[in-house]
């Protein structure tokens, strides 16, 4: 097992069948070598950096009916919301002020925000903050949408793949979603010249060892420069409401294998992560991830994007605690960063 990963952090990359080993053989000991890995080229790449992200859900409105996320289109529960532009800002004006110089608008694919009104927002985030970056995380769009917020000054998409397998995608989706789809997305917004996130979920329902093995074949080709990963987390009010949570265990495990796959990956350790366990961001920043995203949106919202079961939004989830993020990373060794927080190509 230490050749595979020796042979991972040479050549940056494995066949399916050895990824499929490494992943299905693995134990506490072969994890501490991979994660010793995975920090050493993290440090080699971002020292002891964490750069953390304002994350500003904009809307919980969603005309996609995702099999697994409790904002789906047909939840008839969920308290809607959707945030103005002078909300936006607000936001904005209160993550700069506490360090932040990344902000991520993410929410549901809310057809309110049409490309107008998004271009207006992200060039005015653009021109009031001109130190930041946006990072955009929308949904799937049109190429010609996704150039024209590339052109009002959008910086970074994320747009996780879910799931590389055709068919594995298909039981997590409805019928009008499709993997091939969601692929052409990422490859437009990489041509376009965004730096591109893609992800996704660890321990989702139907998800074999092929399938992640398939996952990290599919990221090597891409490319991308964020990936974000998180363990499937149910939601009552879901199809999904009764399957198994995924575990903290094997996202960290694949959080590593990402960091020595791609080493100039931007790699959140998520709120996902930090959600199935206390620690577990601190754990995720020790397996090679050196994002952290902590909440920013306006309070009274923030337990309206419930994506899932016990979403954490508070603690050092709360763009107000920054502090407490800061102290928890100082007693690991690393620092919180106030820039922010561009790719980087890999040092070789
Ligand atoms: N509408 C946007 C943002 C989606 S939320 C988009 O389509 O990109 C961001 C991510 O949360 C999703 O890509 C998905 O991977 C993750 N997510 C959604 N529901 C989840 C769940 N029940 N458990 C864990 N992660 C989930």
């Amino acid at each position: 097992m230490q050749n595979l990963i020796d042979k991972l952090v040479s050549k940056r990359l494995l066949s399916k069948e050895e990824f499929l080993v490494l992943i299905e053989k693995r134990n506490a000991d072969v994890a501490e070598y991979l994660f010793r890995q995975a920090r050493q080229v993290r440090e080699k790449n971002y020292g002891k950096d964490v750069y953390i992200r304002g994350l500003i859900e904009l809307s919980n409105y969603c005309k996609n009916d995702c099999l697994y996320c409790g904002i789906r289109k047909s939840n008839a529960h969920v308290s809607r919301y959707r945030l103005d532009k002078a909300s936006i800002l607000d936001c904005c004006k209160r993550g700069h002020d506490l360090g932040f110089r990344t902000f991520v608008l993410q929410g549901g694919e809310d057809a309110y925000y049409n490309d107008k009104l998004m271009v207006d927002i992200i060039s005015t985030i653009k021109k009031l903050y001109s130190d930041s970056a946006v990072t955009l995380s929308l949904g799937e769009k049109k190429k010609e949408t996704y150039l024209a917020y590339y052109q009002a000054g959008a910086d970074r998409y994320l747009l996780r793949h879910e799931t590389a397998n055709a068919e594995h995608y298909s039981l997590l989706h409805p019928k009008n979603m499709s993997s091939e789809t969601r692929k052409k997305c990422l490859y437009d917004l990489k041509e376009i010249g965004f730096q591109v996130g893609s992800g996704f979920m660890v321990g989702s329902p139907y998800q074999t060892v092929e399938h992640l093995a398939e996952d990290l074949l599919f990221l090597s080709d891409l490319q991308p420069h964020m990936i974000g990963i998180g363990p499937f987390m149910s939601h009552h009010e879901t199809p999904f409401a009764d399957k198994k949570n995924g575990t903290m265990e094997l996202t960290l495990y694949m959080l590593a294998i990402l960091r020595i796959m791609l080493p100039g990956s931007l790699l959140p350790s998520t709120t996902a992560l930090g959600s199935i366990n206390d620690d577990g961001r601190v754990h995720g920043i020790l397996a090679g991830a050196n994002v952290v995203m902590p909440n920013l949106s306006p309070l009274d919202v923030r337990e309206k994007y419930m994506i899932y079961d016990n979403k954490v939004s508070t603690g050092i989830e709360a763009a107000e605690y920054l502090d407490l993020l800061k102290e928890q990373m100082r007693e690991i060794g690393y620092q919180v960063v106030v820039a922010r927080g561009d790719f980087k190509p890999p040092v070789d």
